[in-house]
């Protein structure tokens, strides 16, 4: 027995799939059973190449690994074929003529009535042999069943249409297909957006039509953006793979969507083997999840934190070969990884921090220059180069005291010379303590880039 994710290739990766995709996943791993994608792909006009490999890049990126597939639907066109054929020959779907015109006319009337629109059955008992095929959805009677998230769930059949499930291309439908492949897959659970709970009753009609054994149901609810509102562009990026290139790690975004629906008491950080062990689809919240992306870099910020060096760097490993940073021409990068732990929340950040100790810089941030170099810092900084050159041994410390000598001199607080004293050790004024930058960079380039800053103050 199996779970699946089974994406329609018609866009990226996005939250909410990922979510679910990971759900399933989840399952799978804690009940030793396999995980099967399945690219849902039988709508040629709006499936494409490049939305397919959005989503085995997202599935990559998150480490979501899949037993079987991927398996495309338009490759199993004969299968759906054959089941359609055997609906038609046990009299439980029938071929249907009817013009755009007549249906819309007849819904017009049903919805004048007070009706809910749909298919009155004209061609239900005419025995035809072209046209859509038709499922006979029953007459009568409810369609129960348990859905592991949303509990009891009945639909009168009266409120269902006579679905199509072969369209007069020649294609079989969504309802088809799905119910063809869950059955044909082993799929034991169906985990999904609660997006397709609407269509359950009607594929529960299928599996009892064809006599087969009907999946367990668990439909997730969906993912609102922070203004409540169903998470779309507006509230940023909804592709998986952007938040790679924002520098999130893949293990918080598991870690992030897994919380976004689903709670282990106040837990917030679940490494993934932690995540196999707790998940159950029981906890899963019954109510929309509202996406915030604070609570992903805050998270994002306590792994940083949490690894050792080791780790975060493995994990910066393809940033700094695409930076070009020698991370060997400069400081010990187990220092610099200490020093910028504390303020960068992306890998993105820490790339960025970690440039200031591996390469040089010709220009200085002009806003921050305009803010922080005058013909004060100009007069502090000479005073404070003369200083710093006298230290024998290059330890914050001692950096510390010369930057204090100097406060005292002039009667200035700290900001006054640790902010042009920054923007000149950097170009940017981004960084953390001063002092303990000045001993990382080392004496002959902090020296070095102070008379940089000098001459350009001149
Ligand atoms: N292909 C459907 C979608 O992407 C999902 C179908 C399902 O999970 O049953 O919305």
């Amino acid at each position: 027995m199996s779970s699946r994710f089974a994406p329609s290739p018609t866009g990226y990766l996005h939250l909410g799939g990922a979510r679910t995709a990971l759900y399933a996943w989840l399952w799978a791993k804690q009940n030793n059973k396999n995980f099967i994608l399945r690219i849902e792909d039988t709508d040629r006009e709006r499936s494409t190449d490049e939305s397919i490999k959005a989503i085995l890049d997202g599935m990559t990126w998150l480490g979501l690994d899949y037993d079987e597939g991927p398996y495309y639907q338009t490759k199993r066109y004969d299968r759906y074929n054959e089941v359609i054929d055997k609906l038609i020959s046990t009299n439980h779907a029938y071929f249907c003529n009817c013009t755009q015109e007549r249906i819309d006319k007849v819904r017009e009337e049903q919805r004048k009535k007070g009706l809910v629109p749909r298919y009155d059955g004209h061609c239900r008992d005419k025995n035809l042999t072209e046209g859509v095929v038709r499922f006979k959805n029953p007459i009568e009677g409810l369609v129960s069943f348990y859905d592991e998230i949303k509990g009891d769930i009945s639909i009168d059949n009266a409120q269902l249409d006579d679905l199509i499930i072969k369209r007069s291309d020649g294609n079989p439908t969504y309802n088809l297909t799905v119910v063809v492949d869950d059955h044909d897959m082993q799929i034991e659970t169906v985990i999904r957006g609660d997006d397709h709970i609407n269509n359950t009753p009607k594929q529960i009609n299928l599996y009892k039509a064809l006599n087969w054994t009907i999946p367990k149901f668990a439909h997730l609810p969906m993912i609102l953006g922070s203004d409540g509102s169903r998470l779309s562009k507006r509230h940023g990026a909804v592709s998986v793979i952007a938040y790679k290139e924002k520098g999130y790690l893949p293990e918080v975004f598991l870690n992030y969507l897994l919380r976004l629906g689903w709670s282990h008491g106040d837990q917030e950080i679940f490494p993934v083997n932690e995540m196999i062990k707790l998940f159950s689809l029981k906890n899963v919240n019954n109510s929309p999840a509202a996406f915030d992306e604070e609570k992903l870099l805050w998270l994002n910020h306590e792994y940083i934190k949490k690894y050792s060096n080791e780790d975060l760097l493995l994990r910066l490993d393809e940033l700094i070969k695409e930076a070009n940073i020698d991370i060997h021409s400069g400081p010990n990068i187990s220092d610099v990884l200490d020093y910028l732990k504390d303020r960068s929340k992306t890998l993105i950040e820490t790339i960025e921090g970690m440039k200031i100790f591996y390469e040089d810089f010709d220009s200085f941030d002009t806003d921050k220059a305009n803010k922080f170099f005058s013909e004060e810092s100009l007069s502090l900084l000479s005073d404070l180069m003369s200083l710093l050159e006298g230290i024998d041994e290059w330890t914050k410390e001692k950096i510390h005291f010369c930057i204090e000598q100097i406060c005292q001199k002039n009667s200035i607080g700290f900001g006054k010379i640790g902010q042009p004293f920054r923007l000149a050790l950097t170009g940017h004024g981004n960084a953390g303590s001063i002092d303990s930058l000045a001993e990382l960079i080392g004496k002959e380039k902090s020296l070095n880039r102070l008379g940089k800053a000098i001459q350009y103050q001149k």
